[in-house]
C-alpha cells in the first residue's frame, strides 16, 4: 500500500512570553528578554526562508494567537482564569488575522482537566498539547473529574480507586511528543528544568530520524509532528540539522508537508482513520 506520512512542522513563536514569565515570579532576566527578540526577528526569518525553500506550508502557534498569552501553565490557573486568557488570546489572534483561531497549544503542553472543555466552548477545532499517541490524530478525552489524585495525608481507600472513564470531545488531537521538540535538547536554560540544551544536533537529528523510520515501517498513513521554537531551531547550531533532516525526509516517497489544520480537515472527513484508546472504567 502507498505510505502516506503527513509531517507537519508546528512552530511555538514563544518570542519574549516563555522569559517574561518566569515560572518563580522572580523580575524577567534582560539577557533571556534577548533570546526572544532573536527568534522573533532572526530565528522566524532563518525559518521562513527554510520553509520557503522546501514549500513546507508550516502551523505556527503564536504568542498572539493560541498558545498562551505570557506562556502560562493551564495546570496552575483556575478555570476562570483559563477561559479569561482564552477570551483576550482569541480577541487578539482575531485583530491580527481577522479570523477565529482553529487551534491551540497549550505552553509547556501544560493542560488542565478543564482545558478540553474550555476548547468545545470556545469553538477551537483542534489541540496540539496531549500524548495518547505519537502518530494518529484522535477525539480528546477530557480528564475533568475522571481521576481521584494521590493525596499521601489521606487514608489509601480515598484514593485507591480505578481512574473513570474519560469523555470524549469534539476536539481533534494532532499528537505532541517531547522526543520531537527542539527545546530541551538544544535550547540551554540554567536553572530550568528540562533544558539541558547542549546535545549535538547530530544526535537528535538521528533520534529524529530513527523516529520517522520507525512509523513509516510501521503505518500505512501517519502524522509525524516536529514542534520547534524560533529562539531554538533559528540557530546557528540548529538551521544545518534541519537541512539535512529535510533531505533524509524527502527520500521517502509518500511524505507531505502540511499544516495542523490540514490533519484536522483529514481526521474529520474521515481520510485518515486515527485512534481510539481505552481509559478508564
Ligand atoms: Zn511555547
Amino acid at each position: 500500500m502507498t505510505k502516506r506520512a503527513l509531517v507537519c512542522y508546528c512552530v511555538d513563536v514563544d518570542g519574549c512570553a516563555i522569559w517574561i514569565n518566569t515560572q518563580d515570579g522572580s523580575k524577567a532576566n534582560a539577557s533571556n528578554i534577548s533570546r526572544g527578540i532573536f527568534g522573533a526577528n532572526v530565528g522566524l526569518e532563518r525559518l521562513l526562508k527554510f520553509f520557503g525553500q522546501h514549500d513546507v506550508k508550516a502551523t505556527f502557534f503564536t504568542k498572539n494567537g493560541l498558545h498562551g498569552y505570557t506562556h502560562e501553565r493551564a495546570s496552575l490557573l483556575t478555570e476562570d482564569q483559563q477561559r479569561k486568557v482564552m477570551a483576550k488570546s482569541i480577541e487578539v489572534y482575531k485583530d491580527f488575522t481577522g479570523k477565529h483561531p482553529r487551534g491551540w497549544a497549550a505552553p509547556y503542553w501544560d493542560v488542565s482537566p478543564v482545558s478540553m472543555q474550555i476548547m468545545e466552548d470556545f469553538g477551537i477545532e483542534y489541540d496540539h498539547s496531549l500524548m495518547h499517541h505519537d502518530c494518529q490524530p484522535y477525539y480528546a478525552s477530557d480528564v475533568g473529574e475522571s481521576v481521584v489524585h494521590t493525596d499521601y495525608s489521606e487514608d489509601p481507600d480515598t484514593w485507591m480507586v480505578p481512574m473513570k472513564q474519560h469523555r470524549v470531545t469534539k476536539v481533534v488531537k494532532i499528537p505532541a511528543n517531547w522526543d520531537v521538540d527542539d527545546w530541551p535538547p538544544l535550547n540551554p536554560a540554567p536553572g530550568r528544568a528540562g533544558s539541558h540544551g547542549f546535545v549535538n544536533p547530530r544526535d537528535v537529528q538521528q533520534v529524529w530520524e530513527d523516529q520517522f523510520s520507525y512509523l513509516y515501517e510501521e503505518y500505512d498513513t501517519f502524522v509525524y509532528c516536529i514542534s520547534i521554537h524560533p529562539q531554538v531551531s533559528g540557530k546557528s547550531k540548529v538551521m544545518p540539522m534541519h537541512q539535512r533532516f529535510m533531505e533524509f525526509l524527502k527520500k521517502h516517497d509518500g511524505v507531505e508537508f502540511v499544516p495542523a489544520e490540514f490533519v484536522c480537515d483529514e481526521f474529520k472527513a474521515g481520510r485518515i482513520s486515527g485512534a481510539t484508546f481505552q481509559m478508564g472504567v
